[in-house]
């Protein structure tokens, strides 16, 4: 039967055997809904261009301005792996000519996860499931123990290297220019992108994603995870860039961490990175995913997840140039230039921003799918929401997003020709991070009354003096651009 592929299921293991006819849909209607990043829309295509070049004869490509309208067409019954969000889900199973198979792309099964997440009841915790997918599935482990002797390896007080090679560009081809133009002329309709336009820096086809992942376990798989501040200069410190990949199916994840087990077993990289790496592979990515069906549609709906109000223009637009706080500044450049950025600037400065503000969950979920290359809900869901969630209900994790401009001072050179003080807190130096910080811990302390973890920042609190003045200084503060 022709198996259908949605964008984000390009490899190969979403097929079953070396001549199964494809169907490969491109729906217009996608990106006249809702405004992405303009390089997000061209990776999406250029992959999708790309599979039904690869595929040949094997693939109808069909070019609509909806699903509904390309399937009409085709006119016969298609197969599709489980889609990845809600939405798609819910239409696929609405078409009578359309039969669901299990979702494919993530290490532990949805069974899998309900059986283990069933038995902990208001305790699921991603370092529970960790451990779990670890044991089920035999990584980094020596015999019945974690490899090294801990389930979270410590880094050895080594600085990485000054210089990493960054992640090897892809070069564009004909395919990418034809996207381009039809990118052009889509805008010239009407349809409206955020973000600026720019050379694609993310695999668009399984070879390019092969090779940046052979690349990122030779030269930045030793340096994973370690000494990870956040640097202006440097956009990728010693990420993978591999996400993309992992989420438009270009990779497996599974083979990926054996991949990286076996440099560590070789001798070529320290088991600090490479548990590092794991962990982010199969413990969060998959965590999220299970997160987002297993609790299915009231997660981001829940009561902790109301925001006072739905995120500025600015903010909203990727306007860098409107904002005087360096670090948010550059964040927002940042995804304006390359419809990234890597996961320290995603939660110190601009989910911190959001969450300090109270800008509403949803449409910050809304944001980061369409702003990102790499977003989608099922992974920003429990991203945001774990964000919003502060450290007040711990089953999302244990940690927590809302911090001070001290914090991000400690692990940036942002502050360094800021024109905010991270240490004011009141008056024109003010940095608004660490003023909305205390205001947030304010305007929030009931709820985090009784949080272990926030009993040493509550007491701070309370012995604030000019308290009063400074939740008047970040009202009046307020949504505008800092
Ligand atoms: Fe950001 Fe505050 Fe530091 Fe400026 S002083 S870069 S606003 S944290």
């Amino acid at each position: 039967m022709r198996r259908w592929l949605f964008a984000d299921q390009l490899g190969p293991h979403f097929l079953d055997g070396a001549h199964q006819p494809v169907l490969l849909i491109e729906s217009k209607a996608v990106f006249r809904r809702r405004a992405f990043h303009r390089q997000k829309a061209h990776l999406v295509l250029s992959a999708i261009r790309h599979r039904a070049a690869e595929l040949g004869d094997r693939a109808l490509h069909l070019k609509t301005e909806t699903y509904r309208e390309a399937l009409r067409r085709y006119g016969e019954v298609v197969e599709v792996c489980h889609p990845t969000s809600r939405r798609a889900r819910d239409f696929v199973r609405a078409q009578e000519k359309v039969t669901v198979l299990p979702p494919r792309g993530f290490v532990t099964s949805h069974e899998d996860f309900a059986a283990w997440a069933d038995g902990r009841r208001g305790a699921a915790r991603l370092d529970d499931f960790y451990r779990h997918a670890r044991q089920a599935h035999r990584v980094l482990m020596d015999g019945d123990e974690p490899a090294g002797g801990r389930w979270q390896a410590r880094f050895a007080d080594v600085p990485r290297p000054t210089e990493l090679p960054p992640p090897p560009a892809p070069v564009e081809d004909d395919i990418d220019a034809e996207v381009r133009d039809d990118l052009d002329r889509w805008a010239a309709e009407g349809i409206e992108f955020i973000g600026r336009d720019g050379p694609r820096r993310f695999p668009a086809t399984r070879d390019e994603a092969l090779y940046r992942q052979q690349h990122f376990l030779i030269h930045r798989l030793p340096h994973f995870g370690r000494a990870d501040d956040m640097l202006a200069d440097d956009p990728w410190l010693s990420h993978s860039g591999l996400s993309t990949s992992f989420n438009m199916g270009l990779l497996e994840p599974l083979p990926a961490v054996r991949q990286a087990e076996e440099e560590f077993r070789a001798g070529h990289a320290p088991l600090s990175s490479v548990e590092r790496f794991v962990r982010q592979v199969i413990g969060w990515r998959d965590y999220l995913w299970h997160l987002y069906w297993y609790l299915d549609a009231g997660y981001p709906a829940g009561a902790h997840t109301r925001g006072r109000s739905s995120i500025p223009d600015w903010f909203a637009t990727l306007d860098a140039e409107s904002v005087h706080a360096r670090c948010l500044s550059a964040a927002l450049a940042a995804v304006r230039d390359r419809g990234w950025t890597h996961h320290a600037v995603r939660q110190a400065v601009l989910g911190n921003y959001a969450v300090q503000r109270g800008w509403r969950p949803t449409d910050l979920v809304d944001w980061f799918e369409r702003a990102f290359v790499d977003g989608h809900e099922w992974a920003m869901i429990g991203n945001v929401v774990g964000m919003a969630r502060h450290a007040e209900l711990s089953a999302v994790t244990t940690d927590a997003y809302a911090v001070s401009g001290g914090h991000i001072n400690r692990t940036s050179d942002f502050c360094t020709g800021c024109r905010y003080d991270p240490k004011q807190r009141l008056g024109a130096d003010a940095c608004p991070f660490t003023g909305g910080y205390w205001a947030y811990l304010h305007r929030t302390r009931e709820r985090l009354h009784g949080n272990v973890r926030m009993t040493r920042a509550l007491k701070q609190l309370a012995q604030i003096p000019d308290l009063r003045e400074i939740v008047a200084q970040e009202r009046s503060r307020g949504d505008d651009a800092p």
